[in-house]
């Protein structure tokens, strides 16, 4: 059975920089739980940041691949630079992935971690521009398929080409 990478705040534990959760009601992220495919993983806390944290935000509009090719930094709204700790959760995500085999994620949009459209634009102003999160390139560089909440339909149909 294949297994499914998930951001731990849809799953409801609450790892967010506002100490929230961001529970999807999603019946078949329900369903994939009960089968046991889930794999909830929360990099920015498995990385070393606390929770509660300043909202972090990757400078200049750039993406996560700039962040890994150390052309970018993760910014915290405080000012202080927690690009080592996006990194770190980044590799311990892909860690996570492979010892469960997993090829497929489903996670937070929006995230500077987890987004896989559309990220915030580092301005700290609510704006968003498209764009993967730090973990999201990692994790598609190392083959491993990235969907947002709002695509489970589309990662439904992937994991059934996995598994025919
Ligand atoms: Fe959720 Fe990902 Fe942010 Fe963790 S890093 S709170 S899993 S969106």
């Amino acid at each position: 059975m294949e297994k499914v990478l998930v951001s731990a705040c849809l799953m409801g534990r609450r790892v967010r920089y506002d100490g929230r959760a961001k529970t999807s009601a999603d019946a078949r992220l329900a369903a994939w739980r009960e089968e046991g495919r889930l794999v909830p993983h929360c990099p920015e806390v498995a990385g070393g940041l606390p929770v509660p944290r300043p909202a972090a935000e990757i400078e200049g509009g750039a993406s996560g691949a700039a962040v890994l090719a150390g052309a970018a930094r993760v910014l915290a709204s405080d000012g202080s630079d927690v690009t080592a700790e996006f990194l770190a959760g980044a590799r311990s995500a892909l860690a996570a992935a492979r010892a469960s085999g997993v090829r497929v994620a489903v996670l937070k949009e929006g995230s500077p971690s987890c987004g896989s459209l559309s990220i915030y634009d580092g301005t700290f102003t609510g704006r968003r521009a498209p764009g993967q999160g730090v973990t999201t390139a990692l994790l598609e560089r190392n083959g491993i398929r990235v969907f947002g909440e709002d695509q489970i339909d589309e990662a439904a149909a992937y994991l059934r080409t996995l598994e025919t």
